[in-house]
């Protein structure tokens, strides 16, 4: 998998109100990529991660996929890429607090092209590599913030996505528990996923091999 941006810029509103968010990014990642994205609040990682993830495709510039243009690609395409390559985590968990944590990582799975009676299976494999397995019964309302994060990852990798997308996984957790959510997600990553991870500082250990990108208004700042 490549992923190519092209002087990548983001501008929201209008007249008065406009505000750049972005200017001139360009960027090339591959398979094994783990990219750390850091900078102060306000300086335009979100933006850069809605970009990558196809959420937000009113931008500037050009966004190439495995050498495909992103403004190319039909809905369907496009629904395909967002379900199946890019697997999302944000701060916020978004669980539904009644379900189970086994039905809350389920919920991909309805949108995929996995075999019903293979659920069960793929699930169990995706609480095993975040440290959940035992929690499976559990409602999701009845777990600590860090297991929480984790169903969310793993909600996430459920899909077995090329390319993870989280912005602030550990923003709200201390860094004990940051370091056990992070390794969750550490421990799917193999030579051919790509990690972009946004942060305002990094809490807990970072994977290794990343490599540190740091935006400050809107741009790429070595
Ligand atoms: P970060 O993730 O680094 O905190 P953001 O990408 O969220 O930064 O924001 C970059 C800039 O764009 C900020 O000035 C922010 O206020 C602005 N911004 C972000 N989202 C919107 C939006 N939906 N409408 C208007 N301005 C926005």
């Amino acid at each position: 998998m490549r992923l190519e941006l092209k002087q990548a810029g983001k501008v929201y509103g209008r007249g008065m109100e406009r505000i750049e968010a972005l200017q001139d990014i360009s960027l090339v990642l591959s398979g094994g990529d783990r990219i750390i994205l850091t900078g102060e609040s306000g300086a335009g990682k979100s933006t850069l991660l809605r970009i990558l993830g196809l959420i937000d495709r009113d931008f500037s510039g050009d966004y190439l996929i495995d050498g495909k243009n992103s403004r190319d690609f039909k809905p369907k395409e496009l629904q395909k890429i967002r379900n199946h390559i890019f697997g999302f985590v944000f701060q916020e968990y978004a669980l539904i607090e009644d379900d189970t944590v086994f039905e809350n990582v389920k919920i991909p799975l309805l949108y995929s092209n996995v075999k019903r009676k293979d659920y069960k299976k793929e699930i169990e494999r995706t609480l095993e590599e975040v440290g959940l397995l035992e929690l499976m019964g559990k409602q999701a309302r009845s777990l600590s913030g860090g297991q929480r994060q984790r169903v969310a990852i793993a909600r996430a990798l459920v899909n077995r996505p090329e390319v993870i997308i989280a912005d602030e996984p550990t923003a709200s957790l201390d860094s004990s528990t940051a370091d056990q959510v992070l390794q969750a997600l550490y421990n799917y990553l193999d030579n051919t996923k790509i990690l972009i991870m946004a942060t305002h500082g990094l809490k807990g250990k970072g994977p290794g091999n990343e490599k540190i990108l740091r935006i400050a208004e809107g741009s790429i700042s070595l």
